[in-house]
């Protein structure tokens, strides 16, 4: 699954570029970089290599979620739809920008369900988050034509899921604009890092300038600093050694997503060995970037019971339904409205009435599913003595 599983002299060699020249900074010094853009390259190559016009670098996949929404005019007074089965990160950032999250059920792809979706869509939805967890599609064909018939612009969180595809076309390019993160544990990494897509030259332009302090990137005599400024903005930029590692592990990319394919192909094999197990729907096997393995039981007490047999095997699987990470239910602080600030914001008002309220039993049909759900991470080097573990712990787990 992670991109670090490959490290290796071609990251070594972008690295050494960088500090050869010294400037770890991805504008200005024109004469000391050597004609040495690592950011910028970074970002076309990744643009170009998802089908897309324009790529946007920043610090984190959680930065690339708040400079999207910020570009799309979203602020106090909305509210976005977006998935109760993600990491905390995509609903954080919607608060971040003063927006209100609202939280749709997932279906057996795992992720949005475009019928919930539609039932939340109010006069107040000003953008529609899907996420693509765990490597594969949400509906995404559906929610955008929902979204488009209702005016909202859809941003997809494909943090997880580098390099898959449905229908041929890379996910994060079907919406107005795409995020990914290239965070440690992410497919390919940069440390820390995010990126976002887009076809929209006006957008592109709006996240660029707002990730950089509302510098409008206009070449003129001055050089920086003597910019002009349309808006307001923040310090979102990559510096030039997470571009360069970038490039090195973007290279990468089909060949990782290949190998997890065939090492999915054999922990699929294996665990269809348990009776009553059931597979996540994969809207496009030939598409999934396989860096997850998610399985079903017939009920939650069953799957309990197969994790326990499995760790108890030194094979354990994810169980999302006790994940205080990724799953509504679970994120206690949300839950509770705990913040730091002053006032409550953003749960509270000004003046300290409530804005808003999360009920844990809201989201019923994602529980029926999450609760029988199993995941394995599928990792780039699986060795044989590895598989043989997994094995035979599921064939423990299959005799329960
Ligand atoms: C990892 C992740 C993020 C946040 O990315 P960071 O780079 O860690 O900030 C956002 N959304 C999802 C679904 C993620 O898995």
């Amino acid at each position: 699954m992670p991109g670090f599983e490959v490290f290796g002299e071609e990251e070594k060699k972008e690295i050494m570029d960088v500090l050869s020249t010294g400037v770890l900074f991805r504008y200005e010094f024109p004469e000391q970089r050597q004609g040495v853009f690592k950011v910028r390259t970074f970002e076309e190559q990744f643009a170009k290599y998802c089908g897309a016009g324009y790529a946007q670098a920043v610090t984190s996949g959680t930065a690339a979620l708040k400079v999207g929404l910020t570009a799309l005019g979203v602020g106090p007074g909305d509210e976005v739809i977006t998935q109760g089965f993600t990491f905390v990160a995509t609903w954080e950032a919607i608060f971040d920008v003063g927006a209100v999250p609202v939280f749709s059920e997932i279906d057996d792809t795992l992720n949005m369900d475009p019928a919930d979706l539609e039932k939340k869509i109010t006069s107040k939805t000003k953008a529609i988050i899907p996420v693509h967890m765990m490597g594969a599609p949400a509906r995404i064909k559906e929610i955008k034509a929902i979204a488009d018939r209702h005016g909202i612009p859809v941003l997809e969180d494909t943090a997880q899921a580098a390099g898959a595809r449905l229908g041929g076309r890379h996910l994060g390019s079907f919406g107005k604009c795409g995020t990914f993160s290239l965070d440690p544990v992410k497919t390919i990494t940069t440390g820390e890092g995010g990126m976002i897509i887009t076809d929209d030259e006006a957008l592109w332009r709006k996240m660029s300038e707002y990730h950089d302090h509302g510098h409008d990137h206009v070449q003129n005599p001055g050089g920086r600093g003597g910019e002009g400024r349309s808006f307001i903005g923040f310090n979102f930029r990559m510096m030039e050694l997470q571009g360069a590692i970038g490039l090195a592990q973007l290279a990468k990319l089909d060949g990782i997503v290949a190998a997890q394919k065939k090492n999915k192909a054999a922990l699929k094999e294996i665990v269809a060995g348990i009776p009553g197990v059931t597979f996540r729907n994969i809207l496009d096997e030939q598409g999934d970037s396989a860096t997850f393995l998610a399985f079903l039981l017939p009920e939650g007490a069953k799957a309990k019971a197969v994790n326990q047999a499995l760790k108890e095997k030194g094979a354990g699987a994810v169980y999302f339904a006790e994940n205080t990470w990724h799953y509504y239910p679970k994120w206690e602080h949300l839950l509770a409205g705990s913040t730091l600030a002053h006032s409550g914001w953003p749960f509270k008002h000004e003046d300290k009435r409530r804005r808003v309220v999360y009920d844990p039993q809201v989201l019923p049909a994602s529980a029926a599913i999450i609760d029988r759900t199993l995941v394995y991470q599928v990792p780039i080097k699986l060795s044989e003595e590895r598989l043989k573990q997994i094995s035979e712990a599921v064939a423990k787990a299959a005799g329960i």
